[in-house]
């Protein structure tokens, strides 16, 4: 019998949800003999308890979200999403060059097709690729049923499979939300869901400053960073490497050095916790 611990506790999460879900209604039809208010109750407690669970990026409870790594070290683990990007990447990779920093580009499948140059610069010069779903839908990837959640996920990383040597083993689901289906299609493909520690909200802030400070505060050691790429390139074309620089510039500042954790290392609870 494994043993409980934090990490498999979502078993039990998920099959409670799964039973909530499914017992919910008929109490609800049951009560609405009486009082149909009343039977209302448990529906919409039930679909709060489940979108919960969808739309939390870092709740564990549909199965283990990856949100620090194990470290007595002064490290944390920079992970940069949404590239590669034609405006950015060349410019993020000096950097990381420039601070002696690794990192992981979790990568769109689309975008890697278009750029694969890119993805050759990226691992050549000594960082991890991994998987962020082929077309990158945002706005319905929470909703998506498994054949979609499929070919997102198979996709991307048949693509990435391509790259030699190199097989993707982590997966991030667009702006961290995953549903019901996302867990049994990733461990049927031996990938890990990776959640985060601390972001800055760069896809919405303006100011990198303020960007820096809300990462610089959170990071800790075991502490997963999240950045992102070729965003805001109409307005702002250099925001995302200017927040990197003052971000990397603050973690060295701090005594912290940006690795890229083995698996063993990887842990379902935030760091400090
Ligand atoms: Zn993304």
């Amino acid at each position: 019998m494994e043993p409980a611990s934090p990490e498999n506790n979502w078993r039990w999460t998920r099959v409670a949800l799964l039973a909530i879900a499914v017992a919910a209604p008929l109490l609800g039809l049951y009560l609405s003999r009486s009082n149909l208010i009343l039977a209302l109750a448990p529906i919409f407690l039930s679909h709060l308890l489940l979108l919960y669970a969808t739309l939390v990026p870092n709740c564990s409870w549909w199965g283990p979200v990856i949100q620090s790594f194990h470290t007595t070290e002064p490290e944390v683990w920079l992970t940069i999403d949404d590239g590669p990007s034609p405006a950015h990447t060349a410019k993020i990779l000096d950097l990381l060059e420039r601070f002696q920093a690794r990192a992981t580009f979790f990568v769109i499948g689309r975008r890697a097709e278009e750029y694969p140059h890119l993805i050759t610069e990226i691992l050549s010069r000594g960082h991890e690729i991994a998987n962020h779903t082929y077309t990158h839908p945002s706005g319905t990837f929470w909703a998506a049923g498994p054949a979609r959640i499929f070919s997102e996920i198979d996709l991307c990383a048949e693509f990435l499979r391509s790259t030699p040597d190199r097989t993707a083993r982590l997966f991030r689901a667009p702006v961290g939300l995953k549903n019901l289906f996302v867990h049994p299609e990733l461990s049927r493909r031996g990938l890990a869901l990776i959640g985060w520690t601390v972001r800055g909200f760069d896809t919405i802030r303006r100011d990198p400053v303020l960007v820096a400070e809300t990462i610089l505060r959170g990071a800790r050691a075991g502490a997963i960073i999240v950045m992102h790429e070729g965003h805001h390139l109409e307005k702002d074309p250099d925001f995302n490497p200017r927040c990197l620089e003052l971000i990397l510039s603050g973690l060295a500042e701090r005594g912290y050095q940006c690795v890229i954790p083995r698996p063993e290392q990887l842990r379902t609870r935030a760091a400090g916790k």
